[in-house]
């Protein structure tokens, strides 16, 4: 693994701006995930550069039949116009069962047989999973059972400058753990299908919402060992509802309503620290999407700490 990530190989001074935004198809486009949408496309389109749109539906039993349909037809209505075309990860197993085999070879994979069980009783990282010990590390143990596949990490320092959350460090073993690549049912983890997706569409500006935060270490992790670039990441504020749990589809976010993209698409920008004029939200939604491509600025954004952040857990 590289330990040095010098400026001069970081995707973003390479190539023109490419920024993306990676829905799940669980359900339609909230006000949550219109955020994300809107800051990764502002990020992009104020850099002169393109906007893809990636749907991530790795993990086929969770998506929901239609979602991917409502999905591209909310960010239509919103103005938020994407280029080339829509890229499913359903459809990209085989890049990401190449990049597994290079780690396999390279010795950074092994198999693991953990039980659920097993795994439940093992303290828990800030995002809730279970913090890996390590166990099938030696080999696995049972042997009778089809195993996940996991990457072995490090204790060393991982740093990386995020533009709106500042200097994010984590310590990926004593945070995490080995972290699986791909689950013993044959599906490939979220943290390996973006990295190799990033990468293949030569995504130089990650911007997304801040409960994606965690997991950026562990994909700076595996480009490195890919020997991919790493692209330049923001982490925006996530919207939470009035019980401070992060809008969703799982908590009941309501689906956005296309009467109302104007004032929608408004209150968004004033979200993400923007400040259109009242009678912007009255304009038609190209108006309002031209006017947030002349005036985005990622400075106006709040963090949730810029003086630095430490993604380890706090009993660390
Ligand atoms: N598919 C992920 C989600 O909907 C986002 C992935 C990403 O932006 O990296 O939460
Ligand atoms: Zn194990």
């Amino acid at each position: 693994m590289a330990t040095t990530h010098a400026a001069a190989d970081r995707a973003s001074d390479r190539r023109v701006a490419r920024g993306r935004f990676a829905p799940s198809p669980t359900g339609p486009l909230h006000f949550g995930s219109l955020v994300a949408a809107l800051g990764s496309f502002l990020e992009a389109r104020r850099r002169g550069g393109e906007w893809l749109v990636r749907i991530e539906d790795v993990d086929a039993p969770r998506t929901a039949p239609g979602a991917t349909t409502a999905i591209l037809r909310a960010l239509e209505r919103y103005g938020l116009h994407w280029d080339g075309p829509v890229v499913r990860q359903s459809q990209r197993a085989v890049h990401y069962q190449t990049a597994l085999e290079s780690l396999l070879d390279a010795g950074w994979v092994y198999p693991c047989t953990c039980s659920r069980q097993m795994l439940a009783s093992c303290p828990r990282g800030r995002d809730g999973a279970p913090i890996y010990p390590g166990t099938c590390r030696a080999g696995p143990r049972p042997l009778d059972r089809l195993p996940a596949l996991r990457v072995r990490v490090t204790d060393a320092p991982l740093t990386f400058q995020d533009a709106v959350q500042g200097e994010c460090r984590q310590r990926l073993e004593r945070a995490v753990g080995d972290f699986v690549l791909r689950r013993a049912d044959g599906v490939f983890a979220y943290q390996l299908a973006v990295v190799v997706d990033d990468a293949a569409q030569g995504v130089t500006h990650v911007v997304r919402g801040a409960d994606l935060l965690d997991s950026t270490p562990r994909q700076i992790y595996l480009q490195r060992l890919l020997g991919l670039s790493t692209p330049d990441y923001a982490h925006l504020p996530v919207v939470v509802d009035a019980r401070g749990d992060k809008l969703s589809k799982q908590t009941g976010a309501r689906p956005l309503d296309e009467r109302w993209a104007g004032p929608t698409l408004t209150a968004a920008l004033r979200f993400l620290g923007q400040r259109p004029p009242p009678e912007l939200a009255g304009e038609p939604v190209a108006a309002i999407i031209a006017w947030a491509v002349a005036h985005w600025d990622l400075a106006l954004v709040g963090a949730r700490g810029r003086s630095g952040l430490s993604l380890d857990t706090p009993t660390n």
